[in-house]
């Protein structure tokens, strides 16, 4: 591939953090907390390594899509801005599958792993995508005939466009861009565990898609928003950030009765044969009752 804008961007984004640190203790001390911001810092950098070491395979498979696809766009320039859409629309799918299905949902978790929604919390990344194969959702733009390298710089350019989104430094941007683009408000809203929120906005640059398809929520300030997840994770350990889920995945799949197996790998997380947790759907519903009721 012709170079990688994350590995780029990584010094403009330690800038940022810390100028949004200098910001945060005047302005909104509850922002940063010294050890999140230190498991985010670490969960990044985990992720970067493990991107390095299976980035290599990624772009094979990539290649090889390509290569069996009977359509080649090349680096014809146009090819540029509708490869950047498509992948992003294939970032949506990818998103709302890693929320609903708890299989990619246990190697996404940990990008919601804070209670603090700041810059570095952009910094989450997954290390465990690439074993969750979550790469797939790339490979029709390949078969499509987009050039494996320009598919990666695109997801590239996407992620960096994700990163100034965690913040609460930003209330909301002038309208016509709230309409079209993903922003800090749209995204403080994904974090949020709050009943209302859950499971929506799962754009990456173009908040169009959730319009779309129905999953789009609008901030609503006489919400405020609770981060994290639903059940929180207590710990600044990094390595249960991000290993907690698969944990938790394996010993239900241990536990399970064979024929709901498959379910507990599949179907959306809280999940039980036995009801005896709470999707993010019986949460809302029972959130709907009670405001019904009161
Ligand atoms: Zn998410
Ligand atoms: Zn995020």
């Amino acid at each position: 591939m012709p170079f990688d804008p994350v590995a780029f961007a990584i010094p403009l984004f330690v800038v940022l953090v810390i100028a949004e640190m200098l910001w945060a203790r005047r302005r909104n001390p509850v922002a940063y907390e010294s050890r999140d911001t230190a498991t985010s810092l670490a969960i990044g950098l985990g992720s970067t390594v493990a991107g390095a070491l299976t980035g290599g395979v990624v772009a094979g498979t990539l290649v090889w899509a390509h290569s069996v696809s009977p359509i080649s766009l090349g680096w014809v320039w146009w090819a540029w801005p509708l490869c950047f859409v498509l992948d992003d629309l294939a970032y949506y799918a990818f998103h709302r599958s890693a929320h609903r299905v708890r299989w990619f949902w246990a190697s996404h978790v940990n990008h919601h792993s804070s209670q603090h929604y700041n810059l570095s919390t952009a910094l989450r990344q997954s290390w465990t995508g690439f074993f969750a194969l979550t790469f797939v959702f790339r490979l029709p733009l390949a078969f499509a005939g987009f050039e494996p390298g320009m598919i990666l710089v695109c997801g590239g350019f996407n992620l960096i466009y994700q990163f100034w989104i965690h913040t609460e430094s930003i209330k909301r941007m002038p309208r016509w861009f709230e309409a079209v683009m993903n922003t800090p408000s749209h995204h403080r809203v994904h974090h949020a565990v709050n009943p209302r929120y859950l499971d929506k906005n799962y754009a990456g640059t173009f908040i169009i898609w959730d319009r779309m398809f129905g999953t789009f929520v609008a901030e609503d300030d006489a919400d405020p928003i609770r981060y994290g997840i639903v059940s929180q994770l207590g710990t600044f350990n990094p390595l249960k950030a991000v290993f907690h889920e698969w944990a938790a995945l394996l010993k239900d799949l241990w536990r399970a009765p064979w024929r709901h197996k498959l379910s507990y790998l599949l179907r959306e997380p809280g999940w039980t044969h036995d009801g005896s947790r709470e999707t993010s759907d019986m949460i809302r519903a029972r959130w709907e009752r009670d405001k019904l009721d009161s």
